[in-house]
């Protein structure tokens, strides 16, 4: 039997015991128990042993608590189908009466505290806090204060009531017209006000308003007390390959709803929340069935489907703002391989630069999302791991790398001095700083202006036509490219102007600039350094043409942080073969160690900065990666593109 809490889980201990203890009542999927790798294993029997103990903690305190008959459905259809209960019933009675009581309690009494006070001035010795006590036995007695103390109790005793799941009733206006012909005759004062109050235009609108939603919710659920219980019959409609969009978790013996998906039937229709506890669907007893089982049993079903459920007696926090967050992955994820994803079925594969739509970060550790594109055809948001959430796990999981990797050393040995322990504490808290630990960036959609064009930064090991390509642009439409006008601190030759061909600048001005970080990219060649400064590119940028820049991936980076707004294209090597064919075509005639090098250099980039690329271009054929290459730069004024969101700000 699979237990779990009902909070969001909290990371390490809890981690490991919240692992696929969720399942989707009806997405086709694997067993949540299949688990891959030895230490996955390790890692599951510590969470059954853990379970196994809540369990009988649970049930110990469980026990006697029960006293609904799961098997009573026969009786439980009888009285849903009695026309004097449900919603002309005002079943929340019960409820509210409970929490009347205990609230009353909480609230002492005037008469209460002036007898407690008394007893605290026959306590008191000195005369000066007898005299204070006096004083405050004085201001209960005042009538002013009886006055304001029982509005205060009113008030709170109305705050702590436990609003009602559901509408008691959808004739909230029938309800004012009778209260207003009982008032006709009536001219005390409180009659004539409430008569005020009650043909108030504003009013009158918000009854209606409130009677027509009731009337909606009232028309798919009804609420009726089933053994002592409330519980509510809800209906929605299920089609035959659409899931649910909800999963479902074992608590002791009860069937509880866990997450509601956006984008599936359950949410769109509003009437099942997480918490409610499932007691049958189409008159079929659930408590007390594997959420494994109820799975199979949901997949089968479709049509209109009934439930009966205790609704979760948790109010609803308000839902968190539901503006969607676009973000940009910077790690693979496969649920499939994630032991701890809550429901794997439910779970969004996505790759190293895709773009997500986050609808959802209600649970902060598994949000819900789309993948870009995929919104239309893929109706059911999926479950991936919230940031801090991922960057703890990689944390960790360095941490453990880490530790691994660290010679095994005898303990005598290994005491530290305290300067040591005092270097590996800041070590810690180093590792604690999630914030270099890279797992989405925020994106939005930008479209550049006419006039400020975003440079073009080509991305390829050499040998793989980036440079061609940039020269063949330059050549075709010099108006429309540019290249930056480097930095050098050699002299000038004789033909060559300040300005043009290069910046000529002294060797210390040049070591100033790129001490200050004003350099793209640098590099020394025979003594001299050379380097493009971010300045230059922006006077092309001024200037309305589209820089190009042929960069190492090292300068992404500097150039990522310009606010320069690059665009970065990889041009990628074909196969090795192709490579060779079209290296021969330049007279090049690279040893096969030399190609294949090539081929792991690119892999190495798009290993390590593959989620700067925006766009990827494998250079097959020189005509056709540049026909490519001029689609995707044009693509650039005809439609807004996902750059990070701090660009923007
Ligand atoms: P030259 O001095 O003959 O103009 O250029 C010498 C070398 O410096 C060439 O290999 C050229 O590619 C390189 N170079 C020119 N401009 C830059 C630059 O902005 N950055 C870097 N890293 N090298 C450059």
């Amino acid at each position: 039997m699979i237990t779990s809490h009902m909070n969001g889980y909290v990371h390490e201990a809890s981690v490991h015991a919240k692992s696929h203890n969720e399942r989707a009542v009806d997405c086709p999927g694997e067993q949540s128990s299949l688990v891959k790798s030895p230490h996955c294993v390790a890692h599951m029997e510590r969470i059954q042993h853990y379970q196994e103990e809540l369990r009988k903690k649970r049930e110990e305190d469980s026990r006697g608590k029960h006293d609904i008959d799961p098997n009573a459905s026969l009786r439980l259809k009888k009285l849903s189908q009695n026309p004097k209960l449900g919603i002309d019933n005002p079943t929340f009675e019960g409820k509210e009466n409970t929490t009347k009581d205990t609230s009353s309690q909480d609230h002492v009494t005037v008469e209460e505290l002036l007898q407690a006070m008394k007893w605290v001035q026959q306590c008191l010795t000195d005369s000066q806090s007898q005299q204070d006590v006096e004083l405050i036995m004085q201001l209960l007695a005042k009538q002013d204060f009886r006055n304001a103390y029982s509005i205060y109790t009113a008030v709170s005793q109305q705050m702590s009531r436990v609003s009602p799941t559901s509408p008691l009733t959808a004739q909230a206006q029938d309800l004012c017209r009778e209260v207003q012909k009982i008032l006709q005759s009536n001219q005390q004062k409180e009659g004539l006000e409430l008569k005020a109050l009650l043909t108030n235009p504003h009013l009158q609108a918000l009854m209606q308003v409130h009677d027509s939603v009731a009337g909606q919710e009232m028309a798919e659920e009804n609420v009726t007390q089933y053994l002592g219980e409330t519980v509510k019959l809800v209906r929605l409609e299920k089609a035959r390959d659409t899931p649910l969009g909800a999963t479902v978790r074992n608590d002791v013996d009860s069937v509880v709803v866990s997450r509601v998906v956006k984008g599936g039937a359950a949410e769109r229709s509003g009437l099942l929340s997480e918490g409610d506890e499932i007691l049958e669907i189409n008159g079929i007893s659930i408590r007390g069935k594997h959420i494994n089982e109820v799975h199979d049993l949901l997949q089968q079903m479709h049509g209109t489907l009934t439930f009966l459920l205790i609704p979760s007696s948790q109010i609803k926090p308000a839902p968190h703002r539901h503006t969607v967050m676009h973000v940009r992955a910077y790690f693979d994820y496969d649920p499939s391989d994630d032991p701890f994803v809550p429901c794997r079925e439910l779970g969004l594969s996505f790759q190293k630069g895709d773009i997500l739509h986050v609808i959802s970060q209600d649970d902060p550790n598994w949000w819900q999302a789309y993948r870009d594109g995929d919104e239309d055809n893929q109706p059911l948001a999926g479950l991936i791991p919230g940031k801090s959430f991922q960057q703890q796990r990689e944390s960790l999981k360095k941490t453990i790398t880490d530790k691994s990797r660290e010679p095994q050393v005898k303990h005598w040995y290994a005491k530290k001095s305290k300067k040591q322990r005092k270097k590996s504490t800041s070590n810690f808290s180093k590792n604690t700083d999630y914030d270099d630990i890279l797992t989405y960036e925020e994106m939005s959609l930008y479209h550049q202006p006419a006039n400020r064009k975003r440079p073009v930064a080509l991305i390829g090991p050499t040998n793989c036509g980036h440079d061609e390509l940039r020269r063949r642009l330059l050549s075709i439409e010099p108006e429309m490219f540019a290249v930056a006008v480097p930095h050098t601190t050699r002299n000038p030759r004789i033909h060559e102007r300040n300005g043009r061909e290069y910046h000529f600048v002294s060797r210390s001005a040049f070591e100033t600039d790129l001490t200050a970080g004003k350099f793209i990219e640098s590099g020394e060649y025979e003594k001299n350094l050379y380097g493009t400064s971010t300045d230059s590119v922006r006077h092309i940028v001024n200037s309305g043409r589209i820089c190009l820049l042929c960069l190492h991936t090292r300068s992404l980076r500097v150039l990522r942080s310009s606010n320069l707004k690059p665009y970065v294209i990889f041009i990628a090597p074909p196969s090795q073969e192709r490579l060779r064919t079209l290296l021969a075509t330049e007279s090049k005639t690279p040893k096969p160690e030399e190609l294949k090098e090539i081929i792991e250099k690119a892999r190495e980039m798009e290993r390590n900065f593959g989620h700067f690329f925006d766009a990827t271009i494998v250079n097959m054929d020189p005509e056709q990666a540049f026909h490519e290459l001029r689609r995707l730069i044009d693509k650039l004024d005809t439609e807004p593109q996902w750059v990070p969101t701090s660009w923007l700000c």
